[in-house]
Order: structure tokens, then sequence, then C-alpha cells
């Protein structure tokens, strides 16, 4: 049966990236994929016949930087009755594993600004979790959730107000740092971004970290499956569409952070439709 993703790591020369869980929800496919039909993908459903996903932040660590691709839930649990049930709050304890302190981060970036992917902006006392980070978006993202309040936004007294006068943008083919690199990926939000690792020197591999391009390995197969909250459905289609031509390359290993069981995969090229494969042999 599916199940929630634990730590795993890729490295790449002398650069990591490792996901930390923060924690996980379950969903009601009904509510979540409106347009799909599970009977050949029931291996990711549980007994109640809902689906996991994986909620959690990306370590990068480079020989002299320390970043993260998004900052999960936070330390909140919730139900949505009949709909989901959200558990996070793992993150810095997962950090702390590495060995590593807030105050080490030195960049937060995020795919976007979804509830699931903000929630360690701040804490409890109100001041940024990661002090001495760079905090970056897409300028669209950022002006898309601007004086909003919605369930599935950031919350604009613990995210956007406290981001207000030290967020920073990216744009596509922006280098964060060296061999890490941003990608637009828009759809599911207005700003979306994946963010592209790579370790120099001979190895030509690459990790492209995928944001919510995809919430499940099944939309490799299913890739006209669109999510309930994709801003743009049909862009997020064709974004699709085009990052999964992109990375079935033999090179690429693919980081989905909502993904069950394993975050990180390939996507096989396509013989008669496309083939996840996912595991720690991957890599
Ligand atoms: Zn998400």
């Amino acid at each position: 049966m599916a199940h929630p993703a634990s730590r795993a790591q890729v490295r790449l020369g002398d650069t990591t990236v490792t996901y930390l869980p923060d924690g996980h929800a379950w969903l009601n496919p009904a509510v979540f994929f409106p347009s799909s039909e599970w009977a050949a993908h029931a291996a990711f459903l549980d007994e109640r016949g809902w689906f996991p996903v994986s909620i959690g932040s990306f370590l990068i660590r480079t020989a002299d930087r320390v970043v993260l691709v998004d900052l999960g839930l936070g330390p909140v649990e919730f139900d949505l009755p009949g709909k989901a049930e959200f558990h996070g709050g793992g993150l810095l304890d997962a950090l702390a594993a590495e060995d590593l302190a807030p105050g080490d981060v030195d960049t937060v970036v995020y795919t976007h600004l979804h509830h699931d992917h903000v929630g360690w902006t701040t804490g409890p006392g109100g001041g940024l979790t990661f002090p001495h980070a760079k905090h970056l978006v897409g300028k669209a993202e950022w002006t898309h959730w601007w004086g909003t309040e919605e369930l599935v936004g950031p919350d604009p007294e613990t995210v956007q107000q406290p981001l207000a006068d030290v967020i920073g943008f990216v744009d596509h083919d922006d280098v964060i740092a060296p061999g890490i690199r941003v990608l637009a990926t828009p759809g599911h939000t207005p700003g979306h971004h994946s963010i592209e690792v790579t370790g120099g020197g001979d190895d030509r591999r690459r990790v492209v970290v995928l944001g919510d391009v995809m919430h499940c390995q099944v939309q490799v197969a299913e890739s006209h499956w669109s999510f309930a909250f994709d801003v743009d459905a049909e862009a997020g289609v064709d974004t699709r569409e085009r990052l999964l031509d992109d990375v079935a390359d033999g090179r690429t290993i693919l980081a989905g952070g909502h993904f069950a069981g394993q975050v990180f995969g390939r996507v096989l090229p396509p013989v008669s439709r496309r083939v996840w494969a996912g595991g720690p042999e991957i890599a």
C-alpha cells in the first residue's frame, strides 16, 4: 500500500539533494483529481481509496551553500472531513538530523506559495524561521497571492507580510547558486518554478525538483490529470507534457516532493506510454 516518503538523498559530485520530510497528507482523489480513473493505479491508494502525498522540503548542499526548496506545511494538523487530512511539523527535526540549524540556511527558494510549501516561513514568535536566508520566489507568484486570503494560499500574517521587506524575485533561467537554476513551470500557479540542480564536472546527471508540476507518480503516465487547485489547468497540462518530454533523457532524476513512497525517480523514455521508475537505485 502507498505511504508517504521518508528522507532520501541523491549525490551529484560535491552536491547533495536531500528530501527532508515535514509531514504528509491523505487526500480523497474524487476531490483532488476530479477527472481521474484509478482502477489501474490502486497501489497508490489506501483502504479508504485515498492517496498519500508527502510534504516537505528539498535541502541542496553544495561546497559552500545551504539551500532549502520550499518550507513544508509547518507545525499544524487539520482535517477537512471527507476530503483530506494534513499533518506537518517535522522539518526542523529533519534539518537537525543533517547537523544543520536554521541559522545555517543561506537561501530559501519557493516553487510556489501554496500553504503546504510555506509553512515554516515564520516561527511561533513571528520572526523568520531562517533568519540569515535570502528568500526567493517568482514575481508573478508573489503578485498573484498578495492581498488575498485563501485556505490554499500563503497566510498573509505569517507568510507574506513578514516577507514583504526581504523577498527577492527570480525568473526562468536565473542561477541561484552555482549549479542551481530556476525553470519556469507555470500552470499549477501562475509563477510556479521548478529547480534544476547539477553537480558539474564529468557528471552530466541533474536533479529537477518538480514543485507541484505533478502531485503523484501516476501523472507520469496520466499526464492529462489535473489537480483541483491548478490555477490554470490547461497551462498545467502543457507544462507537464513539456517537462516529461524534457526529462526522459537518461540523465535526469526527478524529485517529486509530493510523491508517495519515494520522491526520487526517473521517467523512462516512452515506448507506448511513459513509465515511472522510482527507488533508491535510480541515482
Ligand atoms: Zn503542494
